[in-house]
């Protein structure tokens, strides 16, 4: 029994140092303790709970600009300044109006969503896609001017742990709309986006009554691009985007 303890305990020490300096390495764990396999689960990612939601300045793992459908961005990890993906292109090209940009990777099914939606009676339009990690300094420091901090908190992500630094992460709208709100979620359209947009790739990150998980309140125009097959796990997995992407770290 005693032995058992103490394997138990260099497991947990183990399991924490990972979780701090998040990484994943199962098999290092393993052969540092070859006994605990005999005795406890194997540790996965899968098994780490997922951190609560709290203001941290840690970098986020997966950062190369091919980990896109894998980097975990939240109040906690953050993007470096210069992540800037390459291949950005003008939203026009998936037939929309504005000045945004997404990776190219993106326009094939943007169009395509652009086309179902307004096909089903709810034509949407782009408020915002890519921003620079400059360009979320700017939109932070005007929402603390506007609110203060701790209210800025709240409204905007701090630059680098902004999803839209990715390139890939667009908030819609209807189209015509000059802003777009919560009450937009609750519409027709952003009702069919709710409910259809992964058919497409696209996944909403902060869906309503989820901020204990998410971080954030609701966003009903939030979505980020994962591909149709991704999107579709994920939908099917019936988490948010930040449990299933800390679900799937490192594996
Ligand atoms: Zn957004």
């Amino acid at each position: 029994v005693i032995v058992v303890a103490v394997v138990a305990c260099l497991v947990s020490v183990t399991v924490a140092f990972v979780v701090e300096n998040h990484e994943e390495e199962p098999l290092r764990m393993r052969s540092s303790a070859p006994a605990a396999t005999t005795v406890l689960p194997t540790p996965s990612a899968a098994s780490k709970p997922l951190p609560s939601c709290r203001y941290a300045d840690a970098p986020a793992t997966d950062v190369a600009y091919s980990d896109w459908q894998s980097t975990l961005v939240d109040p906690t990890f953050t993007l470096p300044p210069d992540y800037y993906p390459p291949g950005l292109v003008p939203v026009s090209r998936a037939g929309f109006g504005g000045s945004g940009a997404v990776r190219s990777f993106v326009i094939p099914q943007l169009s395509a969503l652009r086309q179902a939606a307004a096909a089903a009676g709810h034509p949407i339009a782009i408020n915002t896609a890519f921003r620079s990690y400059g360009t979320q300094q700017a939109v932070f420091a005007d929402s603390v001017a506007l609110r203060g901090h701790a209210a800025a908190l709240q409204r905007a992500a701090r630059p680098g742990h902004s999803e839209h630094q990715l390139g890939t992460t667009i908030d819609f709208e209807s189209a015509g709309m000059v802003d777009v709100t919560q009450a937009w979620g609750s519409t027709p359209a952003g009702t069919w986006m709710a409910e259809n947009a992964w058919r497409y790739g696209f996944v909403l990150s902060y869906p309503k009554n989820r901020k204990p998980v998410t971080c954030y309140d609701w966003e009903p125009w939030h979505f980020r691009f994962f591909g149709v097959q991704v999107a579709a796990q994920i939908h099917a997995s019936g988490l948010t985007t930040r449990q299933y992407l800390w679900d799937e770290r490192g594996r």
